[in-house]
């Protein structure tokens, strides 16, 4: 079997899940994934010169990407260096470094990737004998993940090899778009200390495959299958298994449960968290699209706001004025719509607010439950 970095980090955070991907289950991308793919491919193609980073950003309407891409770009140190990196370059190695191209039929222990960025070393400049394989982060949580530097500084010092380019320093760079944060890590050790363990990463994730529990953690707000296939979750369905159910109520009554059912419900949390921010964020141009949803006594509903803000500059030397009512001066350290709303008995002032503390802006579209009347 070819091991790929990404199975690799897989069963080693829950082999449960690691085994479903192994066995070929499929199952449906989430949000973050998505979003992932999406920017990788959009920085490769920037830097690649088949897209321009200006006009995209003009154009494109995931505001999310949009951002990501924008710190991405205006954070990356090596913008001007095309030449050299090979972008999204897939390649398979066996374990003593030889480049394999893509077999079809992979023998046993051959590890595969896809390397973000791969900056080969030159004869001068910061790149002088400098090995830099660079993986691209787009998600939130900024981990260092010892197998993934092993698995990818493994598969950029093969291609040297099998190239016959020398290298005299080996450098992993994460690169994380949302922040811009580098974090970088200058291996030291030779190539066999590298091989061999990449070569115990992956005995350890055949160890954990023989029986493939599921292990919670923080990735499981990310897991695909949390809702449906996930056998803690199959196991403390809040509405079918009443003991939990009950033992959820009383916490939240109480403060109080048992140790044993601590965890169970600590994970309910997860996975009802994990897929709630995901389920808003696709409802809502679902409904743009086809009108409320309506459930029970009410409906989902998707309502235009003003999008302006408030400049609470502005706003703090108009209510602290003299002669500005005591009642009005108390809203000066935050000053928002509803609290504005509230002065009803001071309409000049509310009326002053309006007209030189906000500041307009396109009007924004919500979410909401709205009860039937
Ligand atoms: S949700 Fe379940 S299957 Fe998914 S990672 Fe968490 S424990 Fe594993």
């Amino acid at each position: 079997m070819a091991w790929h970095k990404t199975n690799v980090l897989q069963c080693l955070q829950c082999p449960f899940f690691g085994k479903c991907v192994l066995d070929g289950y499929v199952q449906p991308e989430t949000r973050p994934m998505a979003l992932g793919t999406y920017c990788h491919k959009v920085r490769a193609d920037i830097k690649s010169g088949d897209l321009d980073l200006n006009t995209w950003l003009q154009e494109e309407t995931d505001d999310e990407a949009a951002a990501i891409i924008d710190t991405t770009f205006a954070n990356d140190p090596h913008l001007g260096e095309h030449e050299g990196v090979l972008l999204e370059q897939y390649l398979q190695i066996d374990r003593t470094g030889s480049l394999m191209g893509f077999p079809e039929d992979v023998p046993d222990g051959f590890i595969a990737g896809i390397l973000d960025e791969l900056y080969l070393p030159l004869k001068y400049g910061w790149r002088k004998g400098l090995l830099h394989v660079e993986d691209y982060k787009t998600g939130w949580v900024e981990s260092v993940r010892r197998p993934e530097v092993v698995f990818y500084l493994l598969l950029g010092w093969a291609y040297c090899k099998a190239a016959h380019i020398e290298v005299d320093r080996k450098r992993f760079v994460y690169f994380y778009g949302r922040s811009g944060r580098r974090v970088t890590i200058d291996y030291t050790g030779s190539f066999d200390e590298l091989r061999i363990e990449a070569k115990n990463i992956i005995r350890q994730v055949e160890a954990l495959l023989e029986n493939p529990i599921p292990i919670p953690g923080s990735h499981c707000t990310t897991c695909p299958i949390i809702t449906s296939e996930c056998p803690l979750y199959v196991s403390i369905p809040i509405l079918a298994d009443k003991s939990i159910g009950h033992a959820v109520d009383r916490f939240l009554s109480t403060g109080s449960m048992t140790p044993a059912e601590a965890p169970i419900v600590g994970f309910a949390l997860h996975a009802i968290e994990a897929k709630i921010a995901e389920l808003k964020a696709a409802i809502k141009p679902w409904i743009i699209e086809n009108g409320d949803i309506k459930i029970g006594d009410g409906a989902w509903i998707v309502s235009e706001y003003p999008g302006g803000r408030w400049n609470q500059e502005v706003a703090l030397d108009i209510l602290l004025e003299e002669g500005t009512p005591e009642e009005a001066r108390r809203i000066a350290l935050g000053v928002d719509k509803t609290r504005i709303n509230r002065l009803k008995a001071f309409p000049e002032v509310r009326q002053r607010l309006y007209k030189y503390a906000y500041i307009p802006g396109e009007p924004e579209k919500r979410m909401r439950f709205k009860k039937d009347k």
